[in-house]
């Protein structure tokens, strides 16, 4: 299975990410994860990448597309991906349908996870005491959410162009929105 999933920042998406990996036998392949693995690995790219990312800022489409071919190259990905983080706006998503035209995996499935901002802003602040993320401070979270907006949400409509696009509630217990996305993907 080749799943793209779609939401803001806290809907979600990467705790339901884990689930669907083990649920399938999959990678979840998160580009925010790759980066900060960049990050704590203190390499050239990660120490640049980590300015841009504690203002909550987008890094440059080509440096994130690279890490993304790169782990897409992996042999565990050959069977299929869910993919989270990625595209993060228009250019990113043109370039993921040539990247997986080019390697004769298209994805098959673009599910957003949707939830209201209040409820984005509250488990935020709660993931922020968990993990201690720099970029979960609340005027940083602000601004990913301005950009999730502006320059994320206009992806939602590349994929309904492509037909494959699904929505899903994202409010309720992870297990509830597990049971939602389930029901996609099985259908
Ligand atoms: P995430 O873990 O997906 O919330 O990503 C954390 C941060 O990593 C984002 O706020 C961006 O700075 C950066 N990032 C992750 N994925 C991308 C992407 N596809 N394009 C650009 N920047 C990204």
């Amino acid at each position: 299975m080749r799943l793209v999933l779609l939401g803001a920042p806290g809907s979600g998406k990467g705790t339901q990410a884990k689930l669907l990996k083990d649920e399938f036998n999959i990678p979840h392949i998160s580009t925010g994860d790759l980066l900060r693995a960049a990050v704590a690995a203190q390499t050239e790219l990660g120490m640049a990448a980590k300015i841009v990312m504690d203002k909550g800022q987008l890094v440059s489409d080509d440096i994130v597309l690279g890490m993304l071919k790169e782990r897409l190259a992996e042999k565990d990905a050959k069977k299929g991906f869910i993919l989270d983080g990625f595209p993060r706006n228009l250019v990113q998503a043109d370039m993921l349908d040539n990247l997986l035209a080019e390697i004769n995996m298209p994805a098959q499935h673009a599910i957003l996870i949707e939830v209201n901002p209040e409820e984005v802003v509250a488990r935020i602040a709660k993931r922020a005491e968990i993990e201690g993320r720099t970029d979960d401070t609340e005027a940083v979270v602000r601004d990913r959410i301005k950009i999730y907006e502006t320059q994320t949400a206009p992806v939602v409509e590349h994929y309904k162009k492509h037909e494959i696009l699904s929505e899903v509630l994202g409010s309720g217990t992870i297990e509830q929105v597990q049971q939602r996305l389930l029901a996609v993907l099985r259908f």
